[in-house]
């Protein structure tokens, strides 16, 4: 089995095929595990799931003996998790570091999977994995005039090892979405200015972050089984462990009083995170109901900016939910300080950058830096920049660029034997027990084979067709397409739009999954 990437998904996928007795070779472009943890390590990056749930559940001996320090812990600590499931299972002697995967080819004669990389490997796999990342495929920023610009420039999403010196500088950061708002709030304490260059305001909620008490931590071992139980039998994937708010929602938000609707918002605000998702059945289903929610978030976004013009530049205007909420600390308080200026660029558009700085509107602004959290090519785009074939060399990303299909968010027809974790069509759940769900289950469908004598797995084009109109018509039953965000593609010009995720809930997701599996009905028969 050949792996590509060492983030969360592929260490377990590792860990499992080993198990099976498979031999792996996985393959990482960064020089550590981690995947996105390890290349998101800008200032103030952290989790919004408590890690007591956004951790593996695998290893009863692994949640036992590991402390996290914070409820939600930030990027080093979640390295250091990462770096020691890879030492404590033994992962690394089967990761080749710094290397690329470019092409994985189906050679029909052979069944087998042809893989090369950047650095000259050349391999053959009987099964290929993607364990690529969800949100992993930065892009690059593409600004007139930026190749004369010559101050320090850098990217959230790939931030260098040795930590830059921003004390007293200049500074400009481009794009206000989780990552923007994350490495803005840390910055505003330490620019001498700080410019934040918005296009779109994201809604945002207090995160609460706090430490871990030893008492907190040891209650939560001992619960370890039960809360994983209902993290899998919950929508999203998380519970809200640390408050007392207990999803699921069974009410519509416009099934009661208004008093009963703002005391439960208050709550939500008052627990953080992403507590919200979780406060009335109907949110992301009824434009009313959702209307509810999102004046209540503007009107606490009011709350906290000293001045009315800034935080009405602050405040988004479209479906709340339908763009990811943003958990943060002191990210709106920013605004109130001296030294940070908030640029609408919609008022003062980017025009080009000059050796300086950069031309917003009609002025020039110097820079010493500037960061760019300008987002990433969500789901499809780590997949398409590996020049991936199938059957009679049909390419993936030609095939994606017509429309997306997925069996399961997991394969498709006319790709034998290659499967992806958390992407495309995946769930919109907890990434590490969702990389668990469908590690597992890629296991268990090679067992399924070797019970069968069958060497290749190949996704069932009927069964694919109805997953992928059940997909969708999901996804239009709800908000998400009422406004232009990346779930649906919209980040990215040319990108047929389309829902992504799967927003049908995990349970249900399973469900398909067991069906699937049930009598091989998911799959083609080829013996
Ligand atoms: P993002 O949400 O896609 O935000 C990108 C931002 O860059 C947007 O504000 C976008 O504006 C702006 N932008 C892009 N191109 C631009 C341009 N040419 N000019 C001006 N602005 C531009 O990306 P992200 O912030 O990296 O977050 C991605 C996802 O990663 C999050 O939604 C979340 O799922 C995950 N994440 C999670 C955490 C956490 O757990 N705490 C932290 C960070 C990231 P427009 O919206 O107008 O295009």
């Amino acid at each position: 089995m050949v792996i590509v990437g060492a983030g969360f998904a592929g260490l377990y996928m590792i860990h499992r095929a080993r198990q099976r007795g498979l031999s792996v070779q996985c393959f990482e472009i960064g020089e550590a595990v981690g995947g996105t943890w390890y290349w998101n390590r800008y200032p103030g990056a952290r989790v919004d799931i408590e890690c007591v749930e956004y951790s593996y559940s695998f290893s009863k001996e692994l949640e036992q003996e590991w402390d996290w320090s914070e409820r939600y812990a930030g990027q080093p600590e979640i390295e250091r998790y990462a770096n020691h499931v890879a030492d404590r299972f033994d992962l690394r002697k089967d990761i080749q570091f710094g290397t690329r995967v470019t092409h994985t080819h189906f050679d029909e004669q052979s069944q087998r999977w042809r893989i090369r990389t950047d650095q000259g490997d050349e391999l053959s796999a009987t099964y290929c994995i993607m364990a690529t990342g969800l949100i992993s495929a930065p892009i690059e920023p593409r600004f007139e005039g930026l190749e004369t610009y010559e101050g320090e420039q850098y990217l959230t999403s790939r931030w260098p090892n040795e930590e830059p010196n921003l004390k007293g500088k200049r500074v400009a950061v481009v794009g206000t979405g989780s990552s923007g708002i994350q490495v803005i709030s840390e910055v505003a304490q330490e620019a001498g200015e700080l410019f934040v260059l918005q296009r779109t305001p994201s809604y945002t909620i207090p995160l609460r972050n706090k430490p871990v008490e030893p008492g907190h931590a040891l209650k939560m071992k001992r619960q370890y089984e039960e809360l994983r139980d209902r993290q899998f039998n919950s929508f999203s994937g998380f519970t809200l462990v640390h408050s007392d708010l207990a999803p699921p929602p069974s009410q519509s938000a416009l099934e009661v009083s208004e008093e009963e609707r703002r005391a439960e918002y208050e709550n939500r605000w008052a627990s953080g995170g992403l507590s919200p998702y979780y406060a009335f059945t109907d949110s992301l289903l009824d434009m009313t109901s959702n209307k509810t929610l999102a004046d209540f978030a503007r009107e606490k976004i009011r709350e906290r900016v000293d001045d009315p013009g800034v935080a009405e530049k602050l405040c988004p205007d479209y479906p709340i939910l339908t763009r990811r909420l943003s958990p943060e600390t002191n990210y709106l308080e920013a605004f109130n300080q001296p030294n940070v200026e908030l640029i609408d660029l919609h008022e003062e558009p980017i025009q080009h950058f000059t050796p300086s700085g950069i031309i917003v509107g009609e002025r020039e602004i110097h820079l010493d830096a500037v960061i760019f959290a300008t987002g990433f090519d969500v789901m499809t785009g780590a997949m398409d920049r590996i020049d991936i074939r199938g059957r009679h060399d049909e390419p993936l990303k030609a095939r994606w660029a017509e429309g997306l299909t997925s069996h399961l968010g997991m394969m498709t027809h006319g790709f034998p034997n290659l499967f992806w974790i958390n992407g495309p069509h995946s769930p919109f759940y907890n990434p590490i027990l969702l990389a668990e769900f469908q590690c597992d289950f890629i296991t268990d469908l090679i067992d399924d084979l070797a019970q069968r004598a069958d060497s290749v797995i190949e996704a069932n084009p009927d069964e694919e067709q109805r997953y992928v109109q059940l997909t969708n018509h999901i996804g239009n039953s709800t908000l998400y397409p009422e406004s232009d965000n990346y779930y649906m593609g919209d980040n990215i010009p040319g990108k047929p739009r389309a829902t992504l995720f799967w927003f049908g809930g995990f349970p249900f997701y399973r469900k398909q999954c067991r069906l699937a599996r049930e009598d091989w009905k998911g799959f083609i028969e080829m013996g």
